[in-house]
């Protein structure tokens, strides 16, 4: 069901349920309270009637129904009213007006005790409805006055009517109202909708929905915005990436065919044919290299694995004990202070293993590496040559290798990995000079 219509029976629901309350409690409430005029009516018209009776106090039984002084006192009300006096048997005694009123079962028990309280009953004789008040008459039987309502049927009716009214013209303009609303509070997302399925349709990102509506809609609208233009990015990196391996892939390859058309000559000596199988077995390494750099920056780790609050030191520690046991060489470590950082620990653990494959591969064997961890800040030193000024800026660009060091193996990868990883943890990288002569990679984690 689309958000409009929604939008739509609820808001016409709503209001429905309002109409429907205020209408039949204002139709209650008047009903009540003409009724309960009615009801005074007609106890005011038993107060006369008594206070006439009172002044004639007379045994009413088997008198002359002419003069009767119960006609005497009945008569103030007989020309709006029906009124009757009946015997403690049920019986008729004196009536005024055209219909016989009704005695019920509690009628008669007030005609048999005047202790009793007055009884009122509405009924409807001939289609007329009546409204009807007993009362016990002292000296036995009772004395009944009905009143047509008829008027105050129409008043209620008309009451109905307008309350129907009321609920047919509030609905059309609620809905009214809710569709025109509903319409513009579903238009952006509908918008939304339409980039999101042209995307899915096309494959092209390149798309921008206006921001418009209200505070959430257009939150909601400039996050797509960005996703859009982070998945652009993204994708453009991706290409950019499949087209500098493909073309970093030519030259072992290209080198890989040359030696094995060479191998193939029947002329070639033992000492020629060792050197390209040395050749071979270097340009295999090197694609082999390469192959692995390349997965651990396509497959992107930080999808996968959870960010993790990681105490620095132990987590160091362990990287250089392992890169000790691989070169035996001399990696010395200093933890001045550990801070615990968040971080993806197997990524963290490639990109400090990637600066230390570069320590021992680019320092002589003979000199020392240190590795400092002060607090949030990790330091790779070695003695090595160190970084060239003009090339300290490009090293962490893919496939980078400084002319100086190209002749020893390597893709131009590693610090490519080292970059994605503090860029992905709001990190900083920087190579600087190591006093005395050599380069020192520093990691600083956000405080
Ligand atoms: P690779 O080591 O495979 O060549 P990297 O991305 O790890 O690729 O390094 C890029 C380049 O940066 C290297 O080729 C080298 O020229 C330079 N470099 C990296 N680390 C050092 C270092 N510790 N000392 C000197 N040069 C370095």
């Amino acid at each position: 069901m689309s958000i409009r219509s929604r939008f739509l029976i609820v808001i016409c629901a709503i209001m429905l349920a309002t109409i429907a309350v205020l209408s039949v409690s204002s139709y209650v409430l008047t009903s009540r309270f003409l009724m309960s005029e009615v009801d005074q009516n007609l106890d005011n018209r038993v107060t006369i009637i008594s206070e006439i009776l009172q002044s004639q106090p007379r045994d009413l039984r088997g008198r002359n129904r002419v003069r009767n002084p119960l006609a005497n006192a009945l008569l103030p009300t007989r020309f709006d009213s029906i009124t009757q006096v009946i015997t403690d048997d049920g019986s008729v005694l004196v009536g005024f007006g055209e219909v016989d009123l009704p005695v019920s079962k509690d009628v008669l028990e007030i005609a048999n005790n005047s202790q009793l309280a007055r009884v009122r009953e509405s009924f409807e004789i001939e289609g007329v409805k009546y409204r009807m008040l007993s009362v016990p008459i002292r000296q036995g039987g009772a004395l009944q006055i009905a009143i047509d309502v008829a008027d105050i049927e129409r008043a209620k009716q008309a009451i109905q009517r307008g309350g129907l009214l009321l609920a047919l013209f509030g609905m059309l303009g609620s809905a009214t109202i809710a569709w025109f609303s509903a319409g513009r509070v579903s238009r952006p997302i509908k918008d939304l909708a339409d980039a999101a399925e042209q995307i899915a349709r096309t494959g092209n990102l390149d798309v921008e929905v206006a921001i418009d509506g209200d505070s959430e809609i257009k939150q909601l609208t400039s996050s797509f915005n960005s996703m859009t233009a982070a998945l652009r990015s993204s994708r453009e990196q991706q290409k950019q990436l499949v087209q500098d391996a493909s073309h970093e892939l030519r030259t072992p390859l290209t080198s890989l065919r040359a030696n094995s058309e060479l191998l193939q000559r029947s002329d070639l000596d033992e000492n020629a044919r060792v050197e390209i199988l040395r050749d071979i077995r270097t340009e295999v390494d090197e694609l082999t290299l390469l192959s692995s750099e390349l997965s651990a920056l396509a497959t992107d780790q930080k999808l996968s694995e959870i960010v993790a609050k990681v105490d620095l030191g132990p987590l160091v520690e362990e990287v250089v004990s392992r890169a000790r046991r691989r070169y035996s060489r001399d990696i010395s470590l200093s933890i001045n202070d550990s801070a615990t950082v968040d971080l993806r620990q197997s990524q963290f653990d490639r990109a400090l293993s990637n600066l230390i494959d570069n320590a021992v591969k680019f320092s002589p064997v003979e000199t020392a590496i240190e590795v400092v961890v002060d607090s949030n800040r990790i330091e790779i030193v070695d003695h090595g040559p160190g970084v060239a000024a003009s090339d300290k800026s490009r090293i962490f660009e893919r496939f980078y290798r400084s002319t100086s060091t190209r002749s020893l193996p390597g893709s131009g990868l590693g610090l490519a990995i080292v970059k994605q990883f503090v860029d992905d943890h709001d990190a900083k990288i920087e190579v600087t000079d190591t006093p005395g002569g050599g380069a020192t990679m520093v990691i600083q984690f956000k405080e």
